[in-house]
């Protein structure tokens, strides 16, 4: 396990320098894309500059021990890594820190500081990788509680069980990505799910947050891998039969899947796993009318090919990307497989994209980066080019739904002028990019960049005011309010009239037979006696 600190205040290690390259591309973005002169970035404030309140509560020496108050560790707690997130860590302005930050390495200890946190009334957090997007892990602001644990799940690391003939491992729910890929290589079988944040998220986030992958068909969301999975409520362990498939009443899985820290501490779980694909191809096609480019994805999506990339990009979002002219949408097609070559399925895939009057040109060997290399580039280091983007004062967030097709067309017009109004209100100056990302048989998951500029000590309200806009046009065309990024705090209010009163009160019933006192992760997902 790895002991390098990350940052407290964003993405990547502490000891981490940013890329020169990375910075000009970020500041050649805001004077292209913006028409702005770019500004010297802030420096992140040092720890020392964070005030915090003592921790409310005296921890007894059962749970004390293998937990901490230090500075580092409650600031590196206090918030997730979405843009406000960043935005208050970079102004010092990480106002509700957990009070303790419990790091245990045993089931029972989870179960020892339940009690505790139920006998009094303190708020519990599951923590994975830390890298929500929704308001997850910030601690409770309801009066009730008397105070906040966040309970960081990093000593569940180990790969438990390998079942190669099953092809499935059982595994903790604090393994990071990176260590997971690593534990699984030597059997030759990867659980091939990369979201974006795998670098710094954890198998217990993915399942809880019902994580998606970077692949755009097939099995790319952590549901589909779910094979059983151990959970620790309040009121006792809930662990499923490991089985292919049950059709034993509603899936007990599928109620973890999502559950979003509120039900319990998942603490395990056995996943399906793929042999390492061996054949891989990949080309790029442009369409100089959207409206081909978004067809020749839903006829893809509709043909029963599952290209494993299969990504539409937005003229400018490729320009920015460095993967197109800025004048023409692209398409990253792209297949994988273990076990049979796949030139005739890239081959039935560019026929149908030439249908759609798409140009393509397969990657080839001999060039140094092709454009789904520049993109895979550009995808690992938005994270960290976003972070740059916000020293500079930049508003920079992403924000993502899923539709069927017969209203995506209605919904992403919308979407589009309605966000496009906002950032002009708001900001004056500012892009809205999108790509589509997942693409399904029914319909597509489009992924929409925010970049605008920001006037100091304001950008929060400005970017509240963009993501309300987005937020209410999705909601009123048919989206939904998340397609993978979850609820968290910051979905509620439109979850609620997504899901309805009678499911939402289902799900409340749920979590009060698990955790009749309301001690995990009050205030997200669904609302409880304080809200
Ligand atoms: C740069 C960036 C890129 C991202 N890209 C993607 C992407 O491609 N696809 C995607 O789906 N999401 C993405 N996200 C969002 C985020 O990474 C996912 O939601 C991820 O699944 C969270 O995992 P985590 O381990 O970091 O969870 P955390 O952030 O630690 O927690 C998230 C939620 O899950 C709960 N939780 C965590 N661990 C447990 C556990 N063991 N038991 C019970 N509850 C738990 C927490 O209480 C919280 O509510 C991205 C985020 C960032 C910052």
């Amino acid at each position: 396990m790895t002991t390098r600190p990350r940052k407290w205040w964003g993405w990547g290690y502490e000891d981490e320098a940013l890329d020169d390259g990375l910075i000009q591309r970020g500041r050649s973005l805001v004077k292209s894309g913006l028409g702005i002169e770019p500004p010297e970035p802030i420096r992140p404030p040092s720890l020392e500059d964070l005030r915090f309140r003592s921790p409310r509560i005296d921890l007894p020496a059962s749970v004390s021990r293998f937990c901490t108050d230090a500075l580092f560790d409650r600031a590196s707690h206090a918030v997730g890594k979405a843009y406000r997130d960043v935005v208050r860590a970079l102004r010092a302005e990480l106002t509700n820190p957990p009070d303790y930050v419990a790091y245990p390495r045993e089931e029972s200890e989870i179960r020892e500081i339940m009690a505790y946190c139920e006998a009094e009334q303190v708020a519990l957090i599951p923590y994975g990788g830390g890298s929500s997007v929704v308001g997850g892990v910030e601690p409770a602001t309801a009066s009730r509680y008397r105070g906040t644990i966040t309970l960081d799940l990093k000593f569940f690391d180990r790969i438990l069980e390998v079942d190669t003939l099953s092809r499935a491992a059982r595994v903790q729910a604090g393994t990071l990505g990176p260590a997971l890929e690593s534990g699984l290589r030597p059997y030759n079988l990867t659980l091939r799910h990369f979201p974006q944040s795998f670098e710094f998220s954890s198998l217990g986030g993915w399942i809880a947050t019902r994580a998606g992958g970077h692949f755009a068909t097939g099995f790319t969301h952590i549901d589909d891998f779910v094979e059983s999975v151990r959970m620790v409520t309040p009121r006792g362990v809930l662990e499923t039969r490991r089985v292919p498939y049950s059709g034993a009443g509603p899936s007990p899985e599928r109620l973890v899947l999502g559950s979003e820290g509120v039900l319990g501490v998942i603490t395990e779980a056995w996943v399906r796993l793929q042999q390492i694909p061996t054949h891989r191809v990949s080309a790029t096609v442009q369409f100089n009318r959207v409206a081909d480019g978004i067809s020749a994805v839903r006829t893809l999506g509709q043909s029963g090919l599952f290209p494993s990339n299969c990504r539409l990009i937005s003229p400018v979002e490729a320009f920015g990307m460095g993967a197109g002219d800025g004048k023409a949408a692209v398409l990253l097609l792209a297949f994988e497989s273990h076990d049979h070559l796949l030139e005739p399925w890239m081959e039935r895939a560019t026929e149908i994209c030439a249908g759609f009057n798409g140009t393509w040109r397969a990657a080839d060997a001999g060039e140094r980066e092709s454009a789904v290399d520049s993109w895979r580039r550009s995808f690992l280091q938005a994270p960290y080019l976003r972070d740059y983007l916000v020293t500079l004062g930049l508003i920079v967030e992403t924000f993502e739904t899923a539709i069927t097709w017969d209203r995506f067309d209605e919904l992403h017009r919308t979407v589009l002028s309605a966000v496009d109004a906002a950032v002009r209100r708001v900001s004056g100056k500012g892009l809205v990019t999108w790509r589509l990302s997942y693409v399904y048989p029914d319909g597509v998951a489009p992924y929409y960049t925010v970049i605008a500029a920001g006037r100091r000590g304001e950008e929060l309200e400005q970017w509240a005011a963009i993501k309300a806009a987005a937020s209410d046009a999705i909601l009123a065309n048919g989206g939904t309010i998340t397609h993978h990024h979850a609820v968290g705090r910051d979905h509620r209010r439109w979850y609620a009239d997504e899901r309805g009163g009678l499911y939402c009160s289902l799900l409340s019933a749920a979590k009060a037979s698990v955790d009749p006192r309301w001690i995990m992760n009050p205030g997200v997902l669904v609302t409880g006696p304080t809200g």
